[in-house]
């Protein structure tokens, strides 16, 4: 898995010339974005390849005094802007038009500040930087420091950006890794619903299984939100004072969400590595669309951040060399972990899970997680009277004719089996 992160760097021009040139280079790349942004739209360009053939040559004329890379990052970053511009224009084609939202535009290049940097035209060796203007020149800068710099030391710099913002010059230094986390021999069991990440925790070990809740304010946010949108859209008249708010609203709306998203996904992380697991989470294709009870709950579900939430778990956990599995999980709130029973039936009520064909009762909310440990571990069984989870290398143990009622013959060498736990431990974050 790859990992990204930006490092903000402020930049001070070593010389007179350094800091000219850096202001022409501004000039003359935005000039170059700004043609490049123009032609992509008219010419409606969606690959690489097709701007390269289209762009290169022109934009190369240009400013032939400019390292090369100039040319071709100016036509990357048209395409990316005109790409997001299409991919928010079928949003709101389909969805935010109705809810009062403006046009999106199409992308321009004005007011343009960033110059983008391709690895080959520019070197850091802390504190200083040597960025490539062409034509054999070269500016200096000194980056001042910053302690991120030592903690993603070894990491690969990969194509990076300097902003000029009033007389100031900063470098974003993007920096990758790719990690391999390693297997773990315990796992945690994770569940995203709408105001709780619920976890079942086994710990092979120890012959413990722990059932947590994590409370986050994903929904309580949303809702907030929705009911100010709704007056807005009542009170405000006038269209651009109204799609201003909206957008206001909606940028912090975004910011909170994630916050509490990432608060929540670093705690999943954190207790990967205390009880030593691999985290499992539903396979993201499934992500999106899941039933559970009655429209209205199903809308709600449905305008939850489940895929950020789980994409976030995974870049946390890759960060702390945690592995992250994917089960699938449909149905798994409604399948009976004893007997395999599915039916929408099972689920009496948000808090009471009773099988229909078997009588196995759970609380609901737990139901999920101990499924999904089932799907990644292979067996649920009654031992004796209580249900426990038993991995695959136990599973061979229990004999078709005898599960699941039956004892089951342990094998001590093979560890314990899980007493599935009843209750949960609630954790508000
Ligand atoms: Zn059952």
């Amino acid at each position: 898995m790859l990992l990204e992160r930006t490092i903000k760097l402020k930049l001070v021009p070593l010389d007179t010339e350094s800091r000219r040139l850096l202001h022409d280079l501004l000039k003359k790349y935005a000039e170059l974005l700004a043609e490049a942004q123009r032609l992509v739209v008219e010419l409606d360009i969606r690959s690489v390849k097709r701007a390269h053939e289209a762009l290169y040559k022109l934009l190369r004329e240009m400013h032939r005094e400019l390292h090369n890379k100039y040319a071709e990052e100016a036509y990357r970053r048209a395409l990316a802007n005109y790409r997001s511009y299409l991919k928010l224009k079928r949003k709101w084609e389909k969805r935010l038009r109705r809810l009062g939202f403006e046009e999106p535009r199409p992308p321009s290049a004005e007011g343009n500040k960033v110059i983008d940097l391709h690895i080959s035209a520019f070197r850091l060796s802390p504190p200083l930087l040597e960025v490539s203007y062409g034509g054999g020149k070269t500016m200096k800068f000194l980056a001042m420091p910053n302690p991120l710099l030592a903690k993603y030391a070894g990491w690969r710099i990969g194509n990076s950006k300097i902003l000029v913002d009033k007389g100031s010059a900063y470098l974003f230094l993007t920096v990758r890794r790719n990690v391999e986390p390693e297997a773990r021999p315990n796992r945690i069991y994770v569940d995203v619903n709408e105001s709780s990440i619920d976890l079942l925790v086994a710990d092979w070990g120890h012959g413990l299984g722990l059932f947590l809740s994590v409370m986050h304010e994903g929904k309580e946010i949303r809702r907030r939100y929705r009911i100010l949108r709704r007056s807005i859209q009542k009170k405000v008249r006038e269209i651009r004072r109204r799609n201003q708010l909206l957008r206001k609203y909606g940028k912090r709306e975004r910011e909170r969400v994630n916050q509490a998203v990432r608060r929540a996904a670093k705690l999943m992380a954190d207790l990967a590595l205390a009880y030593n697991a691999d985290v499992v989470v539903e396979k993201l294709k499934d992500v999106t669309w899941r039933p559970r009870g009655n429209g209205e709950l199903n809308y709600r579900l449905r305008s939850l951040p489940y895929r950020r939430i789980v994409e976030s778990i995974r870049d946390k956990a890759a960060e702390r060399g945690v592995r992250v599995l994917e089960v699938d999980a449909r149905n798994t709130s409604v399948e009976c972990p004893i007997c395999g029973h599915a039916d929408k039936k099972n689920r009496k009520s948000t808090t009471e899970f009773r099988c229909t064909k078997c009588g196995f009762e759970l609380h609901a909310q737990l139901v999920p997680t101990v499924n999904l440990a089932r799907r990644c571990e292979g067996v649920v069984a009654r031992p004796a009277g209580q249900e426990a989870l038993l991995t695959l290398e136990e599973a061979p143990v229990v004999s078709s004719g005898e599960a699941p009622h039956d004892p089951v013959n342990h094998d001590p060498a093979r560890g314990k089996a899980l007493p599935v736990p009843k209750t949960a431990k609630i954790i508000k974050i």
